[in-house]
This record gives C-alpha cells, sequence and structure tokens, in this order.
C-alpha cells in the first residue's frame, strides 16, 4: 500500500468487498478493514466471526456488536491523523456518519484506486482462479449448446447457460447474461427475452462465471441461419479488429495503442461509427477491474494483468458482432486464457436442435 503515501494518509479504511477480500483473504459481507502501519483490523460482525477467524490469519479481527460505521469510528484511532477511505465505494452519508463520530484530531481523506492498483496486477492463484472461471463457462456453454432446442428463448437460453455453470462449481454467473438475437443484438448491452435463437441468422451471447470470488467473460456469436453478405464482413472484421490487438499484446505498450490497433482495423473496413465502446478491462474479483484498454486509457499493460479483448460492430436494426476472450499479459506477448470457438459457423455445428417433445 506504497500509494498511502501519495494520498498523505496513515491508514486507510477498505470498504469496498472485493479489496476487503483481496488484502484479508475474507470472502464475508458487510465487513470493513482497517490497514494501518504494521496493522490490520477486520470489523465484521458474528455471523462472520468463525470465517473471519479461518480466512484471516494476518489480521486482527472485531466482531462488533454495534453500528458498523460506529464500530469502525471507534478504532481508527489507532490511524494517526489522517485515514484514507474509498471514494469510489462509500456514501456520501456514510462518510457524514464516521466523520460525526471521529475524535477531532483524526480526519478522513477521499483516496480512489489505491488497492485497485495492486490488483491489477494477478499472482499465480489469481491466474489459477481466473482459469478455473474461464473452464467453468466454456463447458457450461458448449452443453447449453447441444442442448437447444429449435423453440428456445433468448431468456430460456441465458437460464439453461447459468444453470450449467452453477452445477459445475460456480457461485453464480459473473453478471447477467446477455443473449440477444437478431436485430436486438445491435444493442451492446440487450436483456434477454422471448425472440426465439434458432429462427434468427445468429444470436450474441456474452456470459461468464463466479468461481471462488473470481470471474471469466466471454462474447460469442453463433450463427444459426443465413447471415448476409454484409454481416460475414462484419463478422470477418471483428475478428481481424480483435487478433491484431491480441498480437499486439505484450508488456510496455499502451493501453490505449492496443484499442487504436483495433479501432483501426474497424474503422479502415468502414465500420468505424458503428464501434462505440473500449477495446477491453480487467477481470479479477471483479468482471470490470483496471487496467481499462480503451482511447481514454493512460497506463502501459505489464506482465500479469488479465484483461478481455473484445471489439464489436453493431449495425442498428440489422444485427451486432461482438468477440471477446480473455488474454494474460506475460513476458512473451498475449497468452489467450479462452478457448471456445470464434467462428459463427462453427458454433452452429454445436447446435443440433432437437425437436421440442410434444406431451409424452
Ligand atoms: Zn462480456
Ligand atoms: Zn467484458
Amino acid at each position: 500500500l506504497g500509494s498511502l503515501k501519495h494520498h498523505e494518509c496513515e491508514a486507510i479504511l477498505v470498504t469496498c468487498s472485493e479489496n476487503v477480500r483481496y488484502l484479508s483473504g475474507f470472502t464475508g459481507e458487510d465487513s470493513w478493514l482497517v490497514v494501518a502501519p504494521g496493522r490490520a483490523t477486520l470489523v465484521t460482525d458474528s455471523r462472520f466471526a468463525e470465517e473471519a477467524e479461518r480466512a484471516c490469519t494476518a489480521c486482527e479481527i472485531h466482531v462488533r456488536k454495534g453500528a458498523l460505521a460506529a464500530e469502525t469510528a471507534g478504532l481508527l484511532r489507532i490511524g494517526g491523523c489522517a485515514v484514507g477511505f474509498e471514494a469510489a465505494d462509500l456514501s456520501v452519508k456514510t462518510v457524514d456518519d464516521i466523520r460525526g463520530l471521529l475524535k477531532k484530531r483524526i480526519s478522513l481523506k477521499a483516496t480512489t484506486g489505491v488497492v485497485e492498483a495492486l490488483r491489477v496486477i494477478k499472482d499465480d492463484v489469481e491466474i489459477a482462479a481466473v482459469k478455473a472461471a474461464i473452464r467453468c463457462a466454456e463447458r457450461a456453454f458448449r452443453t447449453a449448446l447441444s442442448e437447444v432446442r429449435s423453440d428456445i428463448t433468448e431468456s430460456a437460453f441465458a437460464a439453461a447457460l447459468e444453470y450449467h455453470m452453477r452445477l459445475l462449481g460456480a457461485a453464480g454467473a459473473a453478471f447477467p447474461t446477455i443473449v440477444a438475437a437478431d436485430p436486438d443484438s445491435s444493442l451492446p448491452h440487450a436483456k434477454p427475452g422471448n425472440a426465439r435463437i434458432c429462427g434468427a441468422a445468429s444470436f450474441l451471447v456474452d456470459w461468464g462465471a463466479r468461481v471462488d470470488g473470481y470471474n471469466s467473460d466471454l462474447t460469442r456469436v453463433i450463427s444459426t441461419g443465413t447471415v448476409s453478405p454484409r454481416m460475414s464482413r462484419v463478422c470477418r472484421t471483428v475478428r481481424a479488429a480483435q487478433k491484431a490487438a491480441i498480437k499486439a499484446v505484450k508488456p510496455g505498450v499502451s493501453a490505449a495503442g492496443v484499442d487504436a490497433l483495433a479501432r483501426k482495423v474497424i474503422t479502415d473496413a468502414g465500420f468505424g461509427e458503428f464501434y462505440g465502446h473500449g477495446l477491453g478491462h480487467g477481470v479479477g474479483l471483479a468482471v470490470h477491474e483496471g487496467p481499462a484498454l480503451s482511447p481514454r486509457a493512460a497506463g502501459r499493460l505489464r506482465a500479469g494483468m488479465i484483461v478481455t479483448v473484445e471489439p464489436g460492430i453493431y449495425l442498428p436494426g440489422e444485427g451486432g458482432v461482438r468477440i471477446e476472450d480473455m488474454v494474460l499479459v506475460t513476458s512473451r506477448g498475449a497468452e489467450v486464457l479462452t478457448h471456445v470457438a470464434r467462428e459463427p459457423g462453427r458454433l452452429a455445428a454445436a447446435v443440433r436442435p432437437q425437436e421440442a417433445r410434444r406431451g409424452r
């Protein structure tokens, strides 16, 4: 937590649950961590006391009886004069409450990204955890595809996918699964509805699993019908953009530069105005975390980062294509962690619609 000095704080109150987990190993809820030089205290309650004892071997555990803010404020005197708080996580009201309870000589200072800056680099245990979340998502996807029946709707496919992820050990979906048959697939974050996916020329699935706290995030487009020549060109362009970006991934390259490579492929093909989002994001304890790959990103890639590479082209009223893979930045370049087939036609071969059984 070296950047605490940069924020002129002697201690930090960590309230974001992913950050609490990252620093302490504690996976329960409603618990905060006070980190001061040489000392860390987890403030939890009786529901989580046993788990805290087991998980947090390196910090003191304070089992509160009163309100979280009040008891934490009481502990903050160990922090000295300036205590940072996570401005992106705490509400203005909670900060005001804590300030009202603090001794006069202690001040609360807003900080951002202190723990998040550490989380961008994954260690071997974290890389293995992300790989397990990917394996789970990919196996569930293959199973759900093989069970597709000709009358299945977007929301039923999303439910089947999430069910199989749970059966395979996920705590749940990493985020609400997106299943969008064309033309809805032109909405980058479409909600699954009652449209049938098999009658559509293609459908887009964006999904991920959360396993042991770590997430995966993938997108595929599956063609079950006849794809127009223009949409075929869209598919080829998106894949070419993705390949160009993945090839460039290595330690030291700028995150904005990787984004620009993919953007150029799409712009040169004449689809620039139909690609509005950033190229990718970090994935770990949160589905969306640092580093961002976007035109506005400031940083450079470093070994140990795990990012998505997910260019897309969205033609309003026609359909959209996004291909999303996860890559690990290694000293040799990008290691692609996701393996499920990317070609819409090849994926369609996995779909053998079984006729809906009528009666028994
Ligand atoms: Zn996604
Ligand atoms: Zn994503």
